[in-house]
């Protein structure tokens, strides 16, 4: 039998972290730890190997084209295709930051969603057929974000495609520079991103059928991280449960869905 593969992305650290330690100890087959630094990704995979656990290891940043088909390339050469792919990796600015909104949206759209559409499109053709993918979102993905009621009613539309996700999400990019997103968008560059992870995987799930592939996203919870500057309550490991549970244990039909850490499948709207 052709050996099972799972990946993570950004998961030198945080959250991404301790989903390779939890696929590690559970998940029958190659569990890669990805991340954008070989020099982080290698001190991380060091410290799990102190804990007597054997992840692998390639570079992987998601915000670049070569590595990210250098990556689905070394899959292709050495594997049958991904049994598990979590996307993990994602950037906040604090609470504090001065950054003017303009570039907060672009960079914050930048990496969180436009990377993320780049980064199914490569490995997307090295899923297995009835490959899981977990999607990793937020609360802020809630659609009640949003105050635009016209917004959500296009976001949620069953015929919207991901290019027209694209544009409504490079809308955004555009009006913040202009200084006209907050009526329409709100003023938080990772709602409007997070609202685009979790549409982007009802469409990829839509899209997918056909596959067999199970596309879900999940809100890890509040977690003490270098993201939410370790004002969050949870441990990485708690933090690690719903994406674990999603990747791991759901069943089958569990597809499209928005789950929440406790593993509650959250209504999107
Ligand atoms: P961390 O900042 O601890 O970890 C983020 C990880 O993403 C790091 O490994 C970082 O790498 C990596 N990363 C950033 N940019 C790239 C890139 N271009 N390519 C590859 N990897 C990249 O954050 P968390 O663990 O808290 O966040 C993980 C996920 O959980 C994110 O998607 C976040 O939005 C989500 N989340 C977190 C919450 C929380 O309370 N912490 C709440 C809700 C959602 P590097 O070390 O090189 O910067």
């Amino acid at each position: 039998m052709s050996t099972k593969v799972a990946v993570v992305t950004g998961a030198n650290k945080g959250i991404g972290f301790a989903i390779v330690r939890g696929l590690c100890k559970r998940f029958e087959g190659a569990v890669y730890l990805t991340s954008r630094n070989v020099e982080r990704g290698a001190a991380a995979v060091a410290a799990l190997e102190r804990e007597g656990l054997r992840p692998r290891y390639h570079q992987l940043d998601i915000t670049d084209t070569h590595s990210l088909e250098t990556f689905r390339d070394y899959i292709k050469k050495n594997y049958d295709g991904i049994d598990i792919l979590v996307n993990n990796a994602g950037i906040a600015f604090g609470r504090n930051a001065t950054d003017p909104v303009a570039i907060q949206a672009e960079q914050t759209l930048h990496v969180n969603y436009f990377a993320l559409v780049t980064t199914c499109d490569i490995l997307f053709p090295v899923l297995k057929n009835g490959a899981r993918v977990v999607n990793i979102s937020s609360s802020y993905a809630h659609l009640s974000n949003i105050p635009s009621l016209a917004l959500r009613d296009k976001l949620k539309d069953e015929k919207l495609t991901v290019a027209g996700l694209s544009a409504l999400m490079q809308q955004y990019v555009d009006a913040a520079k202009q200084g006209t997103q907050a009526a329409e968008w709100g003023n938080s560059s990772l709602v409007v991103a997070k609202v685009g992870v979790t549409a982007l995987s009802n469409i990829h799930q839509r899209m997918y059928m056909d596959r067999d592939l199970k596309i879900n996203s999940v809100h890890p919870g509040y977690v003490d991280t270098d993201m939410s500057s370790h004002n969050g309550p949870m441990t990485i490991d708690e933090g690690a449960v719903a994406p674990l549970y999603v990747a791991l244990d759901a069943p089958d039909t569990l597809r499209g869905q928005l789950v929440w850490f406790n593993k509650d499948i959250v209504s999107w709207d």
